[in-house]
């Protein structure tokens, strides 16, 4: 391979609960090739950070030369002191990625969270180009936020749980409290609350979209909850931080308009006085996390001496 092209190259690694994304990201963020490894969560978290550090390993291979590596996981994380503190999902706790992963590969390490990195990326090359006040908002088996305010990413690790909303619908929520967001309009929640009512075995919320589309009221009812538990929290988003943009990510934004136009219409209702925020839906799709790492990775490394 050419040194010079390789030079300029980062690698970048989105590790989330069932599978880890990698990719080599060429000078302009541009993918060069994506990689994917199962997440062995079932063998404990030690298993995952193994997993982590052997795949960022591989990814060095394939890039060959590259200058910095960008590392994004979910759950609790600190991203300036480059430390994933807790995960639910993958149970592990005070795991200091950036250190480590800087002393076994010698490059810089850019480190954080999979969702601020999502937002960063849908800012920098997505939906969100030349926008200062943004909520990218991933709807996925849970909801959290990345939030810009002013231009600024707000980096807080317990910031941006939009999920864990109070919406009024009494639910009880896996994080111990009730009336959650989340536990009405996450993809899981949605196809949970429709097999409640039905008896049905709907495996997330794109299958209870479907019915709806195909006429089962039930599933319109559950929808239609969803769509007015997000106009909820969003509204009150709206009213504290004033988006101008407000994206729509994750695997729940396949569904496109069927989501985003009651959405809109929904939200309209809802707010008074207030300036109303553009819905629209993800650019970068599966990929803003990772294309997120390789921002992170770029900002981790050291300017070059005048
Ligand atoms: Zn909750």
């Amino acid at each position: 391979m050419n040194g010079a092209i390789g030079s300029r190259r980062v690698v970048a690694l989105d590790v989330g609960g069932t599978a880890m994304k990698g990719a080599v990201l060429d000078a302009d963020n541009r993918v060069v090739d994506l990689y994917r490894w199962p997440t062995p969560r079932s063998e404990g978290p030690d298993a995952v950070v193994a997993a982590v550090l052997s795949a960022v390993d591989e990814l060095l291979v394939h890039a060959d030369g590259a200058v910095a590596v960008g590392l994004v996981v979910p759950g609790l994380v600190d991203d300036r002191a480059g430390v994933a503190v807790y995960s639910e999902n993958i149970e592990w706790r005070d795991v200091p990625f950036r250190e480590r992963v800087v002393a076994r590969s010698g490059l810089p390490v850019g480190f954080g969270h999979d969702v601020r990195a999502g937002g960063l990326a849908e800012r920098a090359l997505g939906a969100a180009r030349g926008v200062d006040d943004v909520l990218f908002l991933p709807i996925g088996t849970g909801i959290s936020g990345a939030m810009f305010v002013a231009g600024c990413l707000i980096e807080n690790k317990y910031g941006g749980e939009i999920g864990h909303t109070d919406v009024g619908s009494g639910e009880d929520c896996a994080c111990g409290a009730h009336g959650c967001l989340e536990a009405v309009a996450s993809g899981a929640a949605i196809a949970k609350r429709y097999n409640r009512v039905t008896g049905g075995s709907a495996a997330g919320g794109r299958e209870v979209l479907d019915l709806m589309v195909a006429g089962d009221r039930a599933a319109a009812t559950v929808w239609g909850e969803a769509v007015d538990a997000l106009a909820r929290a969003l509204a009150t988003y709206t009213s504290l931080l004033a988006p101008e943009l407000i994206v729509i990510g994750g695997g729940l934004s396949h569904a496109g308009e069927a989501l985003l136009g009651p959405l809109r219409s929904r939200l309209h209702e809802l707010l008074v006085w207030q300036q109303e925020p553009h819905v629209v839906v993800a650019q970068l799709g599966d990929n803003a996390a990772c294309l997120g790492a390789g921002l992170l990775a770029r900002a981790a490394i050291p300017p070059t001496a005048p």
